[in-house]
């Protein structure tokens, strides 16, 4: 699954990429957790086999979600290509988490007792080109423009099963939320739920707080369990389910605004 093309990429930056970056649609889609790659200046962080492939090092599934929604809504999809273990790109520099050392039962060794030049270093590589990368999309776009953020979650969290399906998230802006929540009656025995498995109160939103609050456009965290995206037939399956939240709840914040003017 890819977009037909190298054209449609943008890889001008060896840890970012802007993929149908020509896009027209009004949604901007972001994937801080599409990769599990490491790149080889940190010798892997250390991590053996298991952590190297688990959730604590990517969002498993995220980046073919994130293309079939591009391709669906014709949104231009900026996506980090590092390990979050690296930087997650969802964490400002000074949250421990985003080069932690500890991710539920797994242990870091490449990330402890970082010192200051080595997380300088990293803020520098990774987290600093997807946020000018996600700056350079969005300065150009229209006050109608909506962002997206696509990741998945773990079934199973330290011992404990989580039953959401799919987690509509928000900080102070719940416009997009509130709308995409009134159409849950199109997807009949899907468990929907706001700010779960995580909320605000996690330091999950500050993608959003930065890119989409800052410039006041509606927006949404969307996470998905991943073990409903382990093949294209389901994320296919997931990706129509968002749909069918998304269209109608973007009419809605349209005709929304509309009819304030
Ligand atoms: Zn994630």
């Amino acid at each position: 699954m890819n977009f037909d093309g190298a054209k449609n990429v943008d890889h001008s930056d060896p840890l970012v990429d802007v993929l149908n970056s020509g896009g027209q649609g009004r949604v901007v889609l972001l994937c801080e957790h599409a990769s599990r790659w490491i790149p080889d200046e940190h010798d892997g962080l250390g991590l053996d086999a298991e952590g190297l492939t688990s959730h604590a090092a990517w969002d498993l599934g995220a980046l073919e979600l994130s293309i079939a929604l591009a391709k669906a809504l014709d949104g231009v999809l900026v996506t980090s290509k590092a390990s979050r273990l690296v930087y997650d790109c969802n964490r400002p520099p000074e949250d421990p988490g985003a080069m932690r050392d500890q991710s539920e039962l797994i242990s870091v060794p490449g990330n402890i007792d970082l010192s200051q030049e080595d997380r300088d270093a990293r803020i520098r590589s990774v987290y600093e080109p997807f946020c000018s990368a996600v700056d350079g999309v969005l300065d150009k776009r229209s006050s109608d423009t909506v962002v997206v953020t696509v990741h998945t979650f773990t079934p199973v969290y330290f011992g404990k099963y989580r039953s959401v399906e799919i987690g509509l998230l928000h900080d102070d802006d719940s416009r997009l939320v509130d709308a995409m929540l009134t159409h849950t009656d199109k997807l009949p025995g899907v468990i929907v739920a706001r700010n779960e498995p995580y909320g605000p109160q996690d330091g999950v939103t500050h993608s959003l707080k930065i890119h989409a609050g800052r410039r006041g456009l509606p927006n949404v965290m969307i996470e998905i369990r991943n073990d409903l995206v382990r093949s294209a037939k389901q994320v296919e399956q997931v990706a129509q389910q968002i749909l069918a939240l998304l269209l109608p709840a973007l009419e809605q914040i349209e005709s929304k605004d509309t009819f304030n003017e």
